[in-house]
């Protein structure tokens, strides 16, 4: 995984470049990795965890469990994505269950993870995205 010291900041200029990054890592990744997502609405953080999965070996469609909260997915490894938009309060997260997942061998990968800092991993790969002049993203993976 990457170094915690030293985050690698990506420039991309369409999906296809943030999904690629998405992949890249998704290969790297390990039983009970958890990734949180960071970045305002449109960033890419579907985007990212798309090529995530791709990069896990995930066949069927990923798409953001906005409503559903929770999707699972089964690639080379399970596959647990959050999406905590919707939630306003901690214990609604852990209401989901949050602390098993975290605990089991899934890979968990948390869009929103920023707005509940309290119950999320001290270790953990960090995506932040931020949008840039039109299709320009900047990807910071740390
Ligand atoms: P989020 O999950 O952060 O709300 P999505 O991944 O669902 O965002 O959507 C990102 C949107 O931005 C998509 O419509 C995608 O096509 C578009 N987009 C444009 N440029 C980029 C880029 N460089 N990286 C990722 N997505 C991009
Ligand atoms: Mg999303």
């Amino acid at each position: 995984m990457p170094d915690k010291k030293t985050a690698q900041i990506y420039k991309t200029e369409g999906p296809d470049e943030t999904l690629q990054i998405g992949r890249t890592l998704g290969e790297r990744l390990k039983p009970g990795d958890t990734v949180l997502l960071i970045g305002d609405l449109g960033a890419g953080k579907t985007c990212f965890i798309q090529g995530l999965c791709a990069g896990l070996g995930v066949k069927e469609a990923v798409t953001s469990p906005t409503f559903t909260l929770i999707n699972e997915y089964e690639g080379r490894l399970p596959v647990a994505h959050f999406d905590l938009y919707r939630l306003d309060d901690p214990e609604a997260v852990l209401d989901l269950g949050f602390d098993e997942y975290i605990d089991s061998d899934s890979v968990c990968l948390i869009e929103w993870a920023d707005k509940f800092p309290e119950v999320m991993p001290a270790e953990a790969i960090v995506v932040r995205i931020e949008i840039r002049e039109g299709d320009g993203r900047e990807v910071v993976v740390g």
